[in-house]
């Protein structure tokens, strides 16, 4: 078969990367986290002062869109793909409270999803990749072979947050996190441009009760369906 596009979107901190560079790695698929994007634009008004104490300037905030550069480099080491910004791996920085606390605000400009989505959509154009992110299936790819719509009970969203937090050495406490996931969801589902909302030809896949191998089966076998009715 050839290549396809396979589009995963869901609520914050479902799993959703973990199973698509699970699944990318099983059909030699690049993965492309687009959350990464919207993150490393807020990493960046945050550091030119651009977000202060959580207000938005926001004039500068899109002035600064110009200097923005970003890529993705495979690390043979992670066996994942990091996110660099103007040439500096910032996989870990893009991962702190504080850019988790701004990120849903900043990707509500019109202007950073202009150009995030532009990159998006650059990326996919040979096909073969599987991209997660929040208006993937319904904005960035609407006709994406393959569309999945994950979602997870909030607590054991919050459990696996807290654990990969508490591995990178990151202590932030349960209810901070819980929080945070919950003001996310409400802020990604409530926006007017993009909201997250599942795609009308998405398969739902809850995996609160899921091990990774049970999910990546799953999904392995719509594939081998879509195979087969597309041959
Ligand atoms: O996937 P992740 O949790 O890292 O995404 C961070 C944030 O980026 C989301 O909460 C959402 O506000 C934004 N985002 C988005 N559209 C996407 C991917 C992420 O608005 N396609």
């Amino acid at each position: 078969m050839s290549k396809i596009l396979i589009a995963i979107d869901g609520y914050s901190s479902c799993g959703k990367s973990t199973v698509a560079k699970a699944l990318a790695a099983s059909l030699g698929y690049a993965y492309i986290d687009s959350g990464a994007m919207y993150r490393c634009v807020t990493l960046f008004a945050l550091r030119k002062g651009a977000i202060k104490d959580h207000s938005f300037l926001h004039d500068e905030i899109i002035k600064l869109l110009p200097e923005v550069k970003l890529h993705f480099e495979f690390n043979p080491h992670s066996k994942s793909s990091d996110t660099y910004l103007n040439g500096e791996n910032v996989e870990k920085e893009i991962r702190q409270m504080i850019v988790s606390e701004n990120v849903s605000k900043i990707s509500t400009i019109h202007e950073v999803r202009v150009q995030m989505i532009a990159i998006q959509r650059e990326l996919g154009k040979n096909k073969g990749i599987v991209m997660d992110g929040r208006d993937i299936g319904t904005n960035v790819f609407p006709d994406a072979e393959l569309k999945l719509f994950m979602t997870a009970d909030s607590d054991i969203r919050t459990q696996r947050r807290y654990d990969e937090l508490s591995a990178k050495g990151q202590h932030v406490s349960f209810n901070e996190i819980k929080q945070n996931l919950l003001d996310r969801d409400y802020q990604d589902t409530h926006r007017k441009e993009n909201p997250l909302i599942k795609a009308n030809d998405a398969i739902v896949l809850d995996n609160s009760e899921l091990t990774r191998e049970e999910q990546l089966k799953f999904i392995l076998k719509l594939i081998r369906d879509l195979t087969i009715s597309v041959n």
